[in-house]
């Protein structure tokens, strides 16, 4: 349950995600919270003023935890519903990652872009709008549980594949029917707007194939002083959801500088070990992995389905971590005890 005391809030700045009435507006322009900010950056941190160390623990899913505080998230914009009509659930959500541990919250933005609010007959500003409240949000959160628990907190700008914005499920096979440029074009645009942002990095997620990271490159070397963790949904313990090897795909991201990790993510968590030898193989770069629970939805009888490996994440998180990843997480049907279980596990190794 969402309580008040879940949300937290600094003595002397008070935090409006204590009231259930906060705008968008009010986020995106808090002029009247600005003495209780530390600083007025309003920008994204340059690649190379980035400081990683001691980012270790992700966040677990979104969508998940909103589900079970009662949220209906039947509908094409997902979460980012939420971020509209009920911005202190999505708080709520962050502020309960941190307290089980996380380092860093992945803003709830997956499923926005201007492409996808077209198609439901929305404007482009409201998609951008969107995108700067996701980050927006994240950082009133941080910011007041910084001022009563100091601790390094990274927020990652969460992006979906040009597929989520298609609102049929193609970011699980990457299928898509359009030109290379429109994929950069669609990358581009969001990253125009979170450059002036006060996200630390781009989390681009549950991308399905090698061509679409291609197209992501592209996109981030429009915007150079930008970094970025670019990570794959995997269809079995060597492959990309579209096919290609891991291992290829991680090799091209390899001399990118602006790639500060690669990743896997929204993936059966019995494929992780493999899939991060063949990361490992290839790069030195950092790697980040965030599973699913490992229940797979069954689109036809709405209802998830399998076997869940949520009780075991702390257990996992210890291989991964042996086996070289460095950022460890997780995705659907993943929550904050998944999330805990993983900080207990790393702690101290
Ligand atoms: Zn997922």
């Amino acid at each position: 349950m969402v309580t008040r005391k879940a949300l937290g809030a600094s003595p002397g700045c008070p935090s409006p995600l204590l009231r259930r009435d906060i705008s968008l507006h009010e986020l995106l322009f808090p002029a009247a919270r600005r003495s209780c900010r530390e600083n007025h950056r309003k920008q994204m941190k340059r690649l190379n003023q980035l400081d990683l160390d001691g980012l270790q623990v992700l966040d677990g899913g979104m969508a998940t935890e909103l589900e079970r505080v009662g949220c209906s998230l039947r509908n094409p914009l997902w979460s980012a519903q939420v971020l509209e009509t009920a911005p202190h659930l999505i708080a709520a959500v962050h502020r309960e990652y941190l307290e089980a541990g996380a380092d860093c919250l992945v803003t709830a933005s997956y499923q926005v872009s201007q492409k996808g609010f077209l198609e439901i007959g929305r404007s482009p500003a409201a998609a951008d709008e969107a995108l700067r409240a996701a980050v927006a949000l994240a950082e009133e959160v941080r910011h007041s549980y910084r001022s009563v628990r100091p601790k390094k907190i990274w927020i990652a700008a969460g992006l979906g594949p040009y597929g989520a914005a298609l609102h049929n499920g193609a970011e699980y096979h990457g299928n898509y029917s359009c030109s290379f440029e429109e994929l950069v074009g669609f990358h581009s645009g969001r990253l125009a707007v979170l450059q002036e942002t006060r996200a630390d990095f781009i989390a681009f997620e549950t991308i399905p194939s090698a061509e679409e990271a291609c197209a992501i490159l592209a996109a981030l070397r429009q915007f150079p002083s930008l970094a970025a963790l670019i990570s794959f949904t995997c269809r079995d313990g060597g492959h990309l959801a579209h096919g290609e090897s891991l291992a290829g795909a991680a090799r091209q991201l390899d001399g990118e500088e602006q790639v500060i990790a690669i990743g896997v993510n929204c993936t059966h968590p019995a494929f992780l070990l493999p899939l991060i030898g063949e990361i490992a193989a290839v790069t030195r770069k950092r790697i980040a992995v965030y599973p699913n629970s490992g229940e797979q939805w069954d689109a036809a009888q709405h209802r998830w389905t399998g076997e869940s490996l949520a009780g075991s994440f702390g257990a996992m998180a210890l291989q991964w971590r042996a086996a070289g990843a460095q950022w460890i997480g997780g995705c659907c049907r993943t929550g904050p005890d998944e999330v805990r279980a993983i900080a207990r596990a790393l702690e101290g190794v």
